[in-house]
C-alpha cells in the first residue's frame, strides 16, 4: 500500500507522523498537538509536505492518488460533521491553510468558504436565515480564489462592485441590499473571470478544493518565499503541507468573533485568563468595519458576557501552558456560541515579561530553576539595563528626533568615525553625530557611547546598527543643522561645537545640551531573582573590568564578584594627572620620573583604596600600566604648544620626545611589561600604591585586602621575573615600613601566542593568569584591533568570518590556544587561578566556551555583569547535561577538549 499523505486530526484524535512540524507544516502540527490534547479544534486533515514534494514535479496537477486520499478525507469530514459537500440542506464548507514547518512570508492565505456555488450558497442562506452572510461569504471565496488560482488581480473586483454600486445604488448601502443584487453581483464576478481571465469558477466543491490544494502548493515557488527561503537557509526542497478543516461561522451574530487569549497576565507574570475578543465582526470584502465590541477576557471573567464558555477557554489554555511549559498564547473562534482553538504558541513576549513568566512558572513549581535560565536569552538583558536620564533636573532640550534604540547617553560631539575613535583614545565618550551613517561609520558607532543623525527613520542604517550593538540612538533630528567645515551642530539658535558635550534619550528621541545625569537602572524584584538562579546554577565566577568608583559600584550592584580588570592607565587621564604623568615620561633621567611618580603616588593610592573598599574584600586585580608613552602626550599644534608652556620648556625640545616616542606599531611596540623593564620605577610606585592602599583599606574595614597584580603583554618567563621581582622587593620595603606583613599575588596577562607555548614555565611563578583576549585575538590573527572593521565587516559580508572575533572568540583558532595555555598552566601549577579579561568575556557565546575551557571566572564591563551571570549559568547547565547525557554513569569530568574545525 501506497504511504499516507493525508492525516485527520478531530477533538480527542488526531493521525500522528513521526515528525509533525516537518510533514504537516506548524499549523497542521499544532492543529494534531491541540486535538490530540483533547482540546475543542475544528475537524480536518493535513495533505503532508510529502504530497507536495511528489506533486511538485507536476507543476500543477495533483497526482491521481492523492486526489482520491483527498476525496476520501472529505467524505470523512462530511461524516464527522454532518455536512455534505455540495449539499442540498446542510452544505459542507471548508477552510484551507497552508504553512510550512515554520511561518514564511509569501505563501498563500488562508482561503475560506470552499464549498460555495451558486446553489449551496442559496442553501446555505435558507439554513442560516442571514442571506447577507451567505453572500458575503460567496463573494469573498470568489475573490479569493480567482487571486489565488488565477492569478486576478483583488483591484479589478473592487472596480466590478463599485460600478455596480453606481448602477443599482444598493440602497445607499456599502453592499448588496436586495437578494437580487447580491446575485447580479455575483453574476458579474462569473462574467469577468470568464471574459476576462479566460476562466470559469469551478462550480463542483471537490474540484474547488483541488485547485485551492494546487494554488497553495505553487505558492511555494513565489519570489517572496524563496528570497526569503534563500536568506534564511531553508532548503527549497523542505516544501509546504496544507491543512482543511470545517468552517467555523465566527462573523455571525452577537454569539460569534475571534479572540486571542494567553495563560499568563504578562504584566505579573501570574497565571491567569487574559487576551481579547471581538464580537460583531468585518465585512467580508469590503473590509468596511462594522461597530465592533472588543471584550477584555480578564474583564469578562467577572461579567459573563462572553458568548461561550469562558471558563473552559480558560482551562484549555492552562492546559496548554501545562503540556508546553511554557506560557502559551491562542487564537480562538467562537461560532454560535460554540468555542473552537485554532492555533496555540508560546505567548510572544518583551524581555522583562519573560523573566517575570520564567521566575513565576518556577514559583507555581510548573518548571525548574535551570529550565527558567534557558529560556532568557542572555544579551536580550540588554535592554532591562539601559541608562535612563535622570528626571527633575531642568533638561536644556535643543532638539527631538526618532527615538531608534534605547537608553540614554551622553558624550563629546564627534562629526566622524575617525574624530569618535581619536577621542575615545583619549579617554573621552562621544556621541557620533552625522547627517545619516552609511557602513564607513560602523567602527565609529562602535566606540561611541550614541548616536544621533539628522537625517533617516528608525529603520535606517544608523537605527539598524545602533539596536544591533546595543547603543542608544536618536535618527531623523530634522530640525539640528551639522556644518562640517565650521565643526558645529546648531539648533535654533545655539551653536555646540565638536568636543562639546550633548546627551541624547533613544526612549523620547530628546537631544539635550550638555551631560545629563544617567541613572541605570536597578536589579531587582523577578531580574533580581532569576539572577540568584543564575549564581546557583552557575560555576564560572563574574568580575568585573572597572577602574573608576562609578563603575566598581555599578558593578557591584550588579553582582560582579570582584574586578578582573583595573587598567590603570585611565586613572592618569583624569583631572591634572595626566600634566603630572607627562612631567614624568619628558623627564631626562630616573630620578626625575621618581619625582614625577612621588607625585602620582598619593593620588594613585587614593583611586585603590576607594576601589578596594568598595569591592569590600572581594578579589581586586590591578593591571600595571599597559599603554605605550606616547598615548600620554599631546597631540595637534596647539595642544604641544600649550603644554610646552605649561611645562616651561621649548616646543622644539617637546616636539623632539615626541617624535622619540613615535612607533610604526605602537601595539606591538613599547608597552606591557616592556615599559616597566625600561622604567622599573614605574612599576614601584604602582606596586607601592597598591600595597600601601591594601593596608589602609584593610585597616579601615578590620578586614585584610588581598592585592592581585596583573603584569600585562608578557612573553618571556624572564620578564614576568624581572617584574615580579621589583614587586616583590618593594612589599618588603613596605612590609617593613608599616611593620606589618602583606598579602599579594602577582600574576601574568597572557596575551601573546608565546606567552601560551610557555605557559607551563610562566605558571611556575605566576599566581595566576587573565587571558586578554583582545590583545591574544590580535596577536594570534595578525590582526591591528584598532584597523580591524575597515575590513572585517567585508568579511562578515562575504561569509569568510562568521563573527567579529573581538567580540565573540574564535573558539577554533584563539579558542585552541586558551585550551593549550590552560592545560599547560594546570600542569605546573594545577590551583593557579584562571581568568578572562578581554571583551569577550561579557560575551554570552565565548562563555559557553570559557566554561568548557575550565576557566575559574570571566571578567567584563560593568552593564554585562547580569549578562555573564546568566550566560555562564547557562554554559554550566548546557555543559552538565551534554555531559550526563554523554555518559549517564559518571560523574562531570573536566578534560582537555576538542574545539573542532
Ligand atoms: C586584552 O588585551 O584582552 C585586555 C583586556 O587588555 P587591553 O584591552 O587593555 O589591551
Ligand atoms: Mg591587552
Amino acid at each position: 500500500m501506497a504511504t499516507r499523505k493525508c492525516f485527520t486530526f478531530h477533538r480527542g484524535a488526531a493521525d500522528r507522523t513521526a515528525d509533525p512540524s516537518e510533514s504537516l507544516g506548524f499549523k497542521g502540527a499544532n492543529l494534531a498537538l491541540l486535538a490530540g490534547l483533547d482540546l475543542p479544534v475544528p475537524p480536518g486533515f493535513t495533505i503532508s509536505t510529502v504530497a507536495w514534494r511528489e506533486s511538485a514535479p507536476a507543476h500543477g496537477e495533483l497526482p491521481q492518488a492523492l486526489r482520491a486520499e483527498i476525496l476520501a478525507m472529505v467524505e470523512w469530514l462530511e461524516g464527522v460533521t454532518g455536512r455534505i459537500f455540495d449539499g442540498e440542506a446542510q452544505p459542507l464548507l471548508l477552510a484551507v491553510r497552508p504553512s510550512a514547518r515554520a511561518p514564511m512570508p509569501g505563501l498563500a492565505d488562508t482561503l475560506l468558504d470552499i464549498g460555495l456555488n451558486d446553489r449551496t450558497v442559496e442553501t446555505l442562506a435558507r439554513e442560516l436565515g442571514d442571506l447577507d452572510f451567505a453572500f458575503r461569504a460567496y463573494r469573498r471565496f470568489i475573490e479569493g480564489f480567482a487571486s489565488l488560482v488565477f492569478s486576478a488581480d483583488p483591484a479589478e473586483f473592487e472596480e466590478i462592485a463599485d460600478a455596480e454600486r453606481s448602477r443599482l445604488g444598493w440602497g445607499g448601502a456599502h453592499e448588496p441590499a436586495t437578494p437580487d443584487e447580491w446575485r447580479a453581483l455575483i453574476a458579474r464576478y462569473h462574467a469577468f473571470i470568464e471574459e476576462e481571465l479566460g476562466e470559469a469558477l469551478p462550480q463542483t466543491p471537490f474540484e474547488q478544493l483541488l485547485k485551492v490544494v494546487e494554488g497553495c502548493f505553487a505558492s511555494w515557488r513565489s519570489p517572496v518565499a524563496r528570497a526569503f527561503r534563500a536568506a534564511h537557509a531553508i532548503s527549497e526542497n523542505s516544501g509546504l503541507a496544507v491543512t482543511v478543516h470545517a468552517m467555523i461561522f465566527n462573523e455571525r451574530g452577537e454569539k460569534s468573533g475571534t479572540g486571542h487569549a494567553l495563560s499568563r497576565d504578562l504584566s505579573t507574570g501570574k497565571a491567569r485568563l487574559t487576551g481579547s475578543f471581538r464580537v460583531g465582526g468585518r465585512e467580508y470584502a469590503s473590509l468596511i468595519r462594522h461597530e465592533e465590541q472588543v471584550l477584555d477576557l480578564a474583564q469578562a471573567q467577572d461579567d459573563d458576557s462572553f458568548p461561550a464558555d469562558l471558563p473552559a477557554l480558560a482551562d484549555y489554555v492552562a492546559r496548554i501552558e501545562t503540556h508546553i511549559a511554557d506560557a502559551c498564547e491562542v487564537d480562538f473562534m467562537v461560532g454560535d456560541g460554540e468555542l473552537f482553538l485554532l492555533q496555540s504558541r508560546p505567548a510572544r513576549r518583551s524581555v522583562a515579561e519573560g523573566v517575570r513568566v520564567a521566575v513565576e512558572m518556577v514559583r507555581d513549581g510548573l518548571i525548574g530553576e535551570e529550565d527558567a535560565l534557558l529560556r532568557v536569552d542572555p544579551m536580550s538583558l540588554d535592554e532591562l539595563l539601559h541608562p535612563t536620564i535622570e528626571r527633575g533636573e531642568a533638561a536644556d532640550v535643543i532638539g527631538r528626533g526618532l527615538p531608534a534604540s534605547p537608553g540614554a547617553a551622553t558624550g563629546l560631539v564627534a562629526f566622524t568615525g575617525d574624530d569618535a575613535i581619536r577621542l575615545v583614545g583619549e579617554g573621552r565618550p562621544v556621541i557620533l553625530v552625522r547627517n545619516e551613517t552609511l557602513p564607513e561609520d560602523v567602527h565609529g558607532m562602535h566606540v561611541a557611547e550614541g548616536v544621533l543623525t539628522i537625517r533617516g527613520g528608525t529603520t535606517s542604517h544608523a537605527a539598524v546598527v545602533a539596536r544591533g550593538i546595543g547603543k542608544p540612538c536618536v535618527t531623523g533630528a530634522g530640525a539640528l543643522r551639522i556644518d562640517m567645515a565650521a565643526r558645529t551642530l546648531t539648533a535654533g539658535g545655539i551653536t555646540v561645537h565638536e568636543g562639546e558635550a550633548i546627551t541624547i534619550d533613544g526612549a523620547s528621541g530628546e537631544v539635550i545640551l550638555g551631560a545629563a545625569r544617567l541613572r541605570r537602572p536597578m536589579l531587582t524584584g523577578d531580574f533580581a531573582t532569576l539572577m540568584e538562579f543564575a549564581d546557583r546554577a552557575r560555576r564560572l565566577g563574574v568580575r568585573t573590568n572597572a577602574e573608576t568608583p562609578i563603575e566598581a559600584r555599578a558593578a557591584r550592584a550588579f553582582g560582579a564578584e570582584g574586578i578582573g580588570l583595573c587598567r590603570t592607565e585611565h586613572m592618569f587621564f583624569e583631572g591634572g594627572r595626566v600634566g603630572v604623568m607627562r612631567d614624568m615620561i619628558l623627564a631626562g633621567d630616573a630620578a626625575g620620573r621618581r619625582q614625577a611618580l612621588d607625585r602620582l603616588l598619593p593620588m594613585q593610592r587614593s583611586d585603590f583604596v576607594e576601589l578596594f573598599e568598595i569591592m569590600a574584600g572581594l578579589p581586586v586585580t590591578i593591571r600595571l600600566l599597559d599603554p605605550p608613552l606616547h598615548e600620554f602626550l599631546p597631540k595637534g599644534d596647539a595642544e604641544i604648544a600649550e603644554t610646552a608652556a605649561g611645562l616651561g620648556i621649548a616646543e622644539a625640545s617637546l616636539r623632539a620626545r615626541i617624535e622619540k616616542l613615535e612607533e610604526f606599531n605602537p601595539m606591538l611596540g613599547h608597552r606591557g611589561c616592556r615599559l616597566a623593564i625600561s622604567y622599573p620605577e614605574i612599576v614601584e610606585m604602582q606596586t607601592r600604591a597598591i600595597l600601601e592602599a591594601a593596608i589602609e583599606a584593610g585597616g579601615r574595614k578590620g578586614k585584610d585586602v588581598v592585592p592581585e597584580i596583573m603584569v600585562p603583554l608578557v612573553g618571556l618567563r624572564r620578564e614576568f621575573d624581572f617584574v615580579k621581582q621589583r614587586i616583590d622587593e618593594i612589599a618588603t620595603a613596605v612590609a617593613q615600613e608599616k611593620g606589618r606583613s602583606v598579602s599579594y599575588h602577582v600574576g601574568a596577562m597572557i596575551e601573546l601566542p608565546r606567552a601560551i607555548m610557555r605557559a607551563d614555565t610562566i605558571a611556575e611563578v605566576s599566581d595566576f593568569f587573565s587571558f586578554g583576549t583582545n590583545d591574544l585575538t590580535q596577536t594570534v590573527y595578525g590582526i591591528s584591533r584598532d584597523d580591524a572593521a575597515n575590513f572585517l565587516s567585508t568579511y562578515q559580508r562575504e561569509g569568510i568570518i562568521e563573527r567579529d572575533p573581538f567580540q565573540t572568540l574564535d573558539v577554533e583558532g584563539v579558542g585552541e590556544f586558551i585550551v593549550l595555555g590552560v592545560d599547560k598552566a594546570r600542569r605546573t601549577r594545577p590551583d593557579i587561578t584562571l581568568g578572562v579579561c578581554g571583551e569577550q568575556g561579557g560575551d554570552p557565546a565565548s562563555i559557553t566556551f570559557f566554561e568548557q575551557a575550565g576557566l575559574d571566572y570571566v571578567s567584563c564591563s560593568p552593564f554585562r555583569v547580569p549578562i555573564a551571570r546568566l550566560a555562564a549559568a547557562q554554559a554550566a547547565i548546557r555543559l552538565e547535561r551534554a555531559v550526563r547525557a554523554a555518559a549517564p554513569s559518571k560523574t562531570r569530568g573536566r578534560g582537555p577538549i576538542s574545539t573542532g574545525g
